[in-house]
This record gives C-alpha cells, sequence and structure tokens, in this order.
C-alpha cells in the first residue's frame, strides 16, 4: 500500500473517490507491466514510484476534465500497455471501453489485464485507427475519445474524431507545450468536425511534472472522406 496516499490525493485532485479494491486492482496492473516488459516492449518505465506517478497518475488526471466522468462509452486510440484506457476504467467501472491499438501483443497483454483484474465491458481491437472508424459499428459511436502520445493533434484528430458522437469531446493528453501544436492542427480539428473549447493543465503529485489535456468538442458530423487511407494522416496532415 506504498502509494496509496499519493493515489487518493490525485483522485481527490479530480474529484472522485479511491479505496483498497481500486489501489489493489491497479497494484495487479503494476505487476503485471513489470512481468510482460520483460518479454515485450510495453513501458520504459519500470520502477514501481514511476509506474504510479508517470502512468497511473497521469492518465487518473484525465478526470480534471469533469464532463468525462459522465461518458459512458470511451475508445482509448493507440493505447499500448493501456493508458490513459485502464485507469480510466479502474476508476470508472460502470462504463463501455474500447481499447484500441495497432500492435497486437500489446493487444494480448490487454486481454489479459482485463481477465485478471476483472473489468467488464472492455472491447480490445487490433487494428489502425483508420481502418475502424470506418466501419458503421464504430463511427460516431462512443461519447469520448481519449489518447496518449501516440500522434502531434492534427494527426491525432483525424484518428480520433471519426469516433466520438456529435456533441461528444476528444480528450488529448499532451505534454508542457501545445502552443504550436494546436496552432498547427486547429485547421484540422475543425476540417473533422470538431472545436478546441480548453486547454486544461495538470500537474502530478510529489512532482515537477507539467502536462496539458487537451479539450475538444464535436461539434458537426465527420465528413465521409475522412479518415483517409491508413498511413495518410501522417504523411500529409491536415492543415
Ligand atoms: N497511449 C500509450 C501510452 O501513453 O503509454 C501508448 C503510447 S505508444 C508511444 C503509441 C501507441 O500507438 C503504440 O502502441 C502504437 O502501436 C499505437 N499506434 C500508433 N499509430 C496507430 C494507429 N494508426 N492505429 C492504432 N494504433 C496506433
Amino acid at each position: 500500500m506504498k502509494y496509496f496516499d499519493i493515489m487518493s490525493d490525485a483522485c481527490k485532485d479530480v474529484g472522485l473517490s479511491f479505496n483498497k479494491d481500486i489501489y489493489s486492482k491497479f497494484d495487479q496492473y503494476k505487476d503485471m507491466i513489470k512481468f510482460w516488459n520483460e518479454k515485450i516492449n510495453l513501458t520504459a518505465i519500470v520502477d514501481d514510484e514511476q509506474i504510479f506517478k508517470k502512468h497511473f497518475i497521469d492518465c487518473i488526471k484525465i478526470f480534471k476534465f469533469s464532463p468525462l466522468k459522465e461518458a459512458k462509452s470511451i475508445i482509448d486510440v493507440g493505447t499500448g500497455a493501456g493508458f490513459p484506457g485502464i485507469p480510466i476504467k479502474i476508476m470508472k467501472q460502470d462504463l463501455n471501453l474500447i481499447l484500441l491499438d495497432s500492435l497486437n501483443k500489446r493487444i494480448n497483454f490487454l486481454n489479459e489485464v482485463v481477465n485478471k483484474i476483472s473489468l467488464k465491458n472492455v472491447a480490445t481491437i487490433h487494428g489502425r485507427a483508420e481502418d475502424f472508424s470506418r466501419k458503421p459499428e464504430y463511427r460516431e459511436k462512443s461519447d469520448a475519445a481519449v489518447s496518449r502520445a501516440v500522434a502531434n493533434l492534427s494527426v491525432l484528430s483525424e484518428l480520433c474524431i471519426p469516433y466520438i458522437k456529435v456533441g461528444g469531446y476528444f480528450v488529448a493528453m499532451k505534454g508542457p507545450s501545445v502552443e504550436d501544436e494546436i496552432k498547427d492542427g486547429k485547421n484540422a480539428v475543425s476540417i473533422l468536425g470538431g472545436k478546441i473549447e480548453d486547454v486544461i493543465k495538470i500537474n502530478i503529485e510529489d512532482s515537477d511534472l507539467k502536462h496539458n489535456l487537451v479539450i475538444i468538442k464535436k461539434i458537426k458530423e465527420t465528413p465521409k472522406a475522412y479518415p483517409r487511407k491508413a498511413g495518410t494522416a501522417s504523411k500529409k496532415p491536415l492543415r
């Protein structure tokens, strides 16, 4: 229970309650990350304290954007080892979550995590984000899309915004400086049907880390032409 208090403080900061059962799920998830990381590349962060701070608390802070607490369905695009999707789901166990990643080894890991810590209503998808958002069963079906460390805002918007219902949100977890990305990505966001509504600064307890959440509201349908063929968004980002 070494990191119980710091996790509890982070949850308090975003207005969520925390308890021993929740802590236990995070602790088991941490053990699985360390175990699997020896076999497949999941993360460069392997120290317990850093896993709690730079992965778990960083992801919990996404709830600084409180409307996310009301979302019933969320897709995490380019989830990797499950960030931010798994921490979101541990904190809000009643939501429907989709974890999508193009690397199958990571999806296999996530299936094990979901079983081991008994998370319900989680779908894992192995594939490119651009391929699945064209399918009617996924297009404009989620209340929110979230993503961390996958691409710049312009590219990421093409990967994420098509999944969201009109009126829903895309929350992009970004590093300390976002001004240039926002300047470069603003037009792409608008083409895809979104509008940058806010930038929320987040801090991580007991560390100097400063991150930003870019909040994009979907205000109209994404035109049928998007997303373009897989890989095009990063080769020719919308400007
Ligand atoms: N979101 C995780 C995190 O913050 O730790 C993982 C970040 S990792 C740097 C980027 C992940 O995005 C990788 O697992 C990669 O396979 C996935 N990815 C990149 N482009 C993608 C795409 N077009 N569709 C699906 N997954 C993608």
